[in-house]
């Protein structure tokens, strides 16, 4: 009855967070509704996605064509300050307030198993090596800005443990940000006060 090629868009379309085969399933057909000029500029758009890659040094999500990211490139933001954060959304919504000057380390999601994955573990990693391999050999702060229920605890003894050579400041975002509660749905002035409070 449905048209093979809507069951294949919702079969790939129902898997993206928030959306589910029903929304899905409104979107196929929504856009097969759309005029064509409409629906190839929509078309155009999800290609272009196409031309992304990550940051090789925080892994924020970039342009192919450039070097580094926006952040990292940007010669104003100071690369001793790096706020450890879990996903490209967190620094989005960490850049909004305007009152980080540092710069990032996505590590990737904590949720789940509870445990550090291999992935993870391979961030820490590839930073201490990034920082052992600076000018000077160390850094200002890290700041763990991960997700207050997310392991934020056993991170932060794992960077206290491993990167104490490397910088004596290592902090957490203050306590303004609410146990269990999302960085990414904070508002503007929590987390302000959240990154002005950190210790
Ligand atoms: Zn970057």
């Amino acid at each position: 009855m449905i048209p093979n090629a809507i069951k294949n868009f919702i079969e790939h379309f129902r898997k993206i967070p928030g959306l589910g085969p029903r929304a899905a399933t409104r979107l196929a057909f929504f856009i097969s509704r759309l005029d064509t000029q409409t629906r190839s500029n929509l078309i155009e758009s999800l290609k272009n996605l196409e031309n992304l890659e990550r940051c090789k040094r925080c892994f924020f999500i970039k342009e192919k064509e450039q070097e580094l990211c926006e952040i990292c490139s940007d010669s104003r933001r100071d690369s001793r300050i790096i706020a450890i954060v879990e996903k490209d959304t967190d620094i989005l919504t960490l850049e909004k307030p305007r009152e980080f000057r540092g710069t990032y380390l996505i590590l990737g999601e904590l949720s789940g198993r509870g445990i550090l994955e291999e992935s993870h573990k391979n961030r820490i990693e590839q930073l201490k090596r990034r920082i052992e391999g600076e000018p000077e050999g160390n850094i200002e702060e890290i700041i763990l800005a991960v997700n207050p229920h997310a392991l934020g605890d056993m991170l932060y003894e794992i960077l206290k443990r491993d990167f104490k050579h490397l910088t004596s400041h290592i902090t957490r975002l203050g306590r303004g940000l609410p146990t269990g509660g999302e960085i990414e749905f904070a508002d503007e002035e929590t987390l302000k006060n959240a990154l002005r409070r950190r210790s």
